[in-house]
């Protein structure tokens, strides 16, 4: 376990519930579902979650911390917010699914082979390094995220699909050897540094009071 996730169950003994509203986005909202299921059965996964919102929702109020953190369910989540459109309660359900992942990560505790994990970490650090997200690299990465011998094979099962993005300009092999990335580098790395800033104050604000 990590030292924050020990830090955090100490600190919320039994109150998932009060953990959920202080440190993850939009939390203080979970107390307001009325668990109508409407946002489930809207959902376009409907069957193939293992939680579906409401579910997580009564979870949490029903205080099982590690069934929910360490579900694989609010990877799941495509942003389509027909959930969001259609609550009663309007309940920001979309946000508290992110939310409560990337809490959940932030404590060490999410299920790291889960493919929606590896593609949103893959995709922030080729996003946040040029502003630029590079296509080819990304791609490279999720092929090769289970080791190198997975990755040949991956790479083999879509040849024909990356020689006809070749043929049609979507895709320059040229992009392996730097790519194309935002103009103003530095600028991107002091706005991201700044919604740090912005990120860690707000929580610090919701903390204290
Ligand atoms: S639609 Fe809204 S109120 Fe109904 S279960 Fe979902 S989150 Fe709760
Ligand atoms: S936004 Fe996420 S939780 Fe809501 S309906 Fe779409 S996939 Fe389901």
């Amino acid at each position: 376990m990590s030292d924050v996730n020990t830090q955090m169950v100490e600190q919320y003994r039994n109150n998932f519930l009060r953990e959920v509203e202080e440190n993850v986005e939009e939390g203080e909202w979970v107390k307001m579902c009325m668990q109508c299921g409407v946002c489930s059965g809207s959902c376009p996964f409907g069957p193939h979650w293992e939680h579906p919102p409401q579910e997580i929702f009564m979870m949490i109020r029903a205080g099982k911390r590690d069934e929910v953190l360490q579900s694989d369910s609010m990877w799941m989540c495509t942003s389509c917010y027909n959930c969001i459109v259609r609550c009663p309660r309007e309940l920001p359900i979309t946000h508290i699914m992110h939310g409560l992942a990337h809490y959940a990560k932030r404590l060490g505790i999410a299920p790291k082979n889960q493919p929606t994990y590896k593609f949103a970490e893959l995709f922030w650090k080729n996003l946040s390094k040029t502003g630029r997200v590079n296509e080819l690299k990304l791609s490279m990465g999720l092929y090769f995220k289970d080791g190198f011998a997975q990755g040949v094979k991956n790479g083999m099962a879509m040849q024909s699909v990356a020689l006809g993005l070749v043929k049609a300009g979507r895709l320059n092999v040229m992009e392996l050897f730097g790519g194309h990335k935002c103009k103003d580098q530095k600028g991107i790395q002091a706005m991201l540094k700044k919604a740090y800033e912005i990120e860690r104050s707000r929580k610090a604000a919701k903390m204290a009071g």
